[in-house]
């Protein structure tokens, strides 16, 4: 490719509305163009990139046994109404009416289609397993889109469905997807993290995500892992025990009764003027869960995790209640308590963390502004309370595998696997006749890579101040060839030499041949970020081109039949 004919357009400044490394960098060399928020043109350079991301995707799934097919972006309501998710799927379902006005959605992802497709073909136990992906854009009406391709509306995605007839069926499957998976980001250059996470509210099921770890702002996830042994997690499922601490307040108070304790709107204020550590106050948050409140009871000194609590009051839908809600909620219940001193009530859905278990003789709201009971204990409640983890996990609680200190970061997800079991194919109706003549529902997995945020996330995790450090096997490039000054002839014909070996052996090159300062040309190389640059000036005069890596910023001089050569063998090993 002749850089004066490449489509592309590099510019000075960051898009504006930019706030993390890939959105900038992409952005800024012109891979990718902005229509609506979260909705974006690949340009020819991202084309090429996503186009390689998708071709190590689809090498290593074949060879793993999946075999690729296309479903609709199009999918009608029926099947979206059969599994149940019309209804709860909400505003990130993108919705649209035909001119029939039947009602019909962009895929968000494919379940409800790929299990209709089953059933339809897969009839016989002597069928399975089998495991079907394909490659498309979804659609999701996220309520933030933002940080360019790494959270849009519109995006790239390989979603693979595995049917078996058994669950052992799917743990084989399972363990072969995280194989592929491993491979696939290895080969694109990628350093990911396999980490359990949360797989919803069905009961059983498993599932990981693989996590580039970043310390850019990009990283969505908290991700806790355990140096000693291997665990590590999404915070959303992690899991800790808790360093000894007090848990009994019988030091602090001899008798249960409700006392005043005036203007002790926070922990702070009522630790201050009780005196006591928080780690012996029970607090009570208000949630709401699926438009119903929810009360969360937890240690004050620890927080809870939203997800897990979602999941324990068998929601989708969580958020912290407003002033005004609660407010709601007190007048409903005839208590006149403001936030701080609110506590266990009865007829509301009240969760307790595990660790409220352990708690003795401590301190609690009693829905009366300006009162808390002390002294108290969980039969003082007289509430019913119903107990899981919902426990926001912190650096440095212990690892339960080990013991030793759990460690946090952060994370971008870029795939999950997911056992799915029997979630769609039972009310589904999708069975496979086993060997006597009986019928079972399949027992299903899902596994998703996110195309265009991997390519993303690449960036982020390769990148320095002057632009992009693809690596190698996803680049869009593999060289660029910089000739200082185009009218020079020695220059010229040795790049244009050096080209065309190139382009002979398989390389993919750019001849820079644009009459441009070679400053220009530099710079623009490092920001759109070819793995190797040839400059072609006045040292071939000598009989020397300088070779240049990215990544490393190491500089060389060789022969034009040298470089060549050298460039030839690196690339041929790197991206194989
Ligand atoms: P997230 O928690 O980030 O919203 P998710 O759990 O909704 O992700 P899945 O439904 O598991 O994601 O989708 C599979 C993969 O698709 C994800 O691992 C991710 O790489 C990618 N993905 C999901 N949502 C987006 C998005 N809005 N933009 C780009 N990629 C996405
Ligand atoms: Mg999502």
């Amino acid at each position: 490719m002749k850089m004066s004919k490449m489509f592309v357009q590099t510019l000075r400044e960051f898009p504006s509305d930019a706030e993390v490394i890939s959105h900038k960098m992409l952005g800024r060399a012109g891979f990718i163009k902005k229509l609506a928020p979260g909705v974006y043109t690949y340009q020819p350079l991202m084309w090429k990139v996503l186009k390689k991301i998708e071709n190590i995707v689809r090498e290593e799934m074949d060879r793993a046994g999946a075999q690729e097919l296309l479903m609709p972006f199009v999918q009608p309501k029926e099947l979206w109404e059969e599994s149940g998710r019309w209804e709860v799927y909400g505003k990130e379902l993108m919705r649209l009416k035909d001119r029939h006005d039947r009602d019909m959605c962009l895929g968000p992802t494919h379940e409800e289609i790929i299990t209709s497709v089953a059933r339809d073909g897969l009839k016989s136990y002597k069928q399975l397993p089998v495991n079907l992906y394909q490659i498309q854009s979804k659609f999701r009406d996220e309520i933030r889109p933002r940080y360019g391709l790494l959270r849009g509306r519109e995006f790239i995605m390989k979603d693979a469905y595995s049917f078996d007839i058994d669950e052992a069926g799917l743990d084989k499957e399972y363990e072969n997807m995280a194989q592929a998976y491993k491979r696939i980001f290895e080969r694109c250059g990628l350093d990911t993290k396999m980490v359990q996470s949360d797989s919803g509210a069905i009961g059983g099921s498993v599932s990981h995500e693989f996590m580039v770890i970043t310390d850019t702002d990009a990283g969505e996830n908290d991700v806790f892992y355990c140096n000693e042994c291997d665990y590590s997690a999404n915070s959303n499922h992690a899991i800790s025990n808790l360093p000894e601490t007090v848990v009994d307040g019988k030091d602090f108070f001899k008798e249960t009764k409700v006392i005043d304790t005036p203007n002790t709107h926070s922990i702070e204020d009522l630790c201050k003027f009780l005196n006591i550590p928080s780690t012996i106050i029970l607090k009570t948050l208000v949630y709401i869960v699926d438009k119903k409140p929810v009360l969360a009871l937890i240690r004050a000194d620890k927080a809870v995790e939203e997800t897990k609590l979602m999941n324990a009051a068998g929601g989708i839908d969580i958020r912290i209640a407003s002033s005004a809600e609660i407010a709601e909620l007190m007048a409903e219940k005839g208590f006149d308590a403001v936030p701080g001193f609110i506590g266990p009530m009865k007829d509301v859905k009240i969760i307790a963390d595990e660790t409220v278990k352990d708690l003795k003789n401590f301190v609690v709201g009693v829905n009366q502004t300006d009162k808390h009971m002390v002294g108290a204990n969980l039969s003082d409640l007289a509430v019913e309370l119903e107990y899981a983890d919902i426990r926001l996990v912190e650096r440095g609680e212990l690892c339960t595998q080990c013991g030793k200190p759990l460690q946090v970061t952060k994370g971008i997800e870029v795939g999950n696997i997911f056992k799915l079991g029997t979630k769609y194919s039972k009310p589904m109706n999708a069975v496979y006749t086993d060997i006597n003549g009986k019928t079972h529902p399949y027992v299903m997995g899902c596994y998703g890579i996110g195309i265009s945020r991997t390519a993303a996330a690449a960036v982020e995790a390769h990148y320095d101040e002057h632009g992009i450090k693809w690596p190698i096997a996803i680049a869009p490039y593999h060289v660029v060839i910089v000739p200082v000054n185009i009218k020079d002839e020695l220059q010229m014909k040795t790049a244009n030499e050096m080209y065309e070996k190139l382009q002979s052996a398989g390389i993919e090159v750019v001849l820079d041949d644009r009459d441009e300062r070679a400053g220009v040309k530099f710079k623009d190389a490092d920001l759109i970020g070819f793995p190797y640059r040839v400059t072609v000036g006045k040292t071939i005069n000598e009989g020397f081109v300088e070779f240049k890596v990215r990544e490393t910023d190491q500089q060389e001089k060789y022969t034009p039949d040298k470089a060549t050569e050298i460039l030839i063998e690196n690339i041929k090993k790197a991206v194989l």
